[in-house]
């Protein structure tokens, strides 16, 4: 009965050198591509964010920024616990940092996702919850399911249950949109982190 486990993992392994050595859209980086990703066979949970930052770009550790203290924040997980592959797979909208542009990053390159995350996250035979962080990973996939503000999605947050959770981007501004939705603590954190925990068991 290991075999199927077995196989997934041989796939997920051979994936994710495979991504990580992708250059598809060298052209259009600004710096040689880094694909920062993660994945273990055994994750139940898929973090689908946004692309790497500067910072994270430079370490090669996803999250490793003010944005992922405030999402271990969210999920009530440690950082470590975060990082494990067999508990959270990572897997941002863009996997290489996109570059700068004037107030901020640029967007996830577009063709990644398509590129790659069906693929990978058909080789993870456990998931079982998808974390939507920020507007990329919500618009694809939610797509005509999401509202048409950010809010109006999260404020839907239980249309999509058990099996996705949209959140926003964690970043610094997030607080400013917290003070203006106090639903989104009084009532979406604490049933993500119930999920997170049962899940995580
Ligand atoms: S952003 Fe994605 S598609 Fe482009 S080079 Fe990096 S891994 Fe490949």
């Amino acid at each position: 009965m290991a075999e199927p486990l077995d196989r997934n993992a041989k796939s997920l392994n051979g994936l994710l050198r495979e991504a990580r050595a992708c250059t598809h859209c060298a052209q259009q980086l600004p710096h040689p591509p880094r694909p920062i990703l993660r994945a273990g066979r055994r994750a139940r949970i898929a973090l689908i964010g946004q692309a790497p930052g500067a910072r994270v770009h430079e370490s090669g550790v996803p999250w490793q920024d003010d944005s992922g203290r405030r999402l271990c924040e969210w999920l009530d997980v440690t950082r470590d616990e975060l990082l494990d592959p067999d508990r959270f797979a990572i897997l941002p909208m863009g996997f290489c940092w996109p570059g700068r542009r004037r107030g901020g990053d640029l967007p996830p390159r577009p063709e990644c996702a398509p590129l790659w995350h069906a693929r990978i996250l058909q080789a993870l035979p456990d998931l079982s919850l998808k974390v939507l962080i920020g507007q990329y990973a919500i618009a694809r996939y939610l797509d005509d399911r999401r509202g048409r503000m950010l809010a109006e999605t999260l404020a839907s947050f239980r249309d999509y249950l058990p099996h996705t959770i949209p959140l926003p981007h964690p970043s610094w501004r997030s607080r400013l949109w917290m003070s203006k939705n106090p639903f989104f603590e009084a009532e979406l954190l604490p049933v993500l982190r119930q999920r997170i925990h049962h899940l995580l068991r």
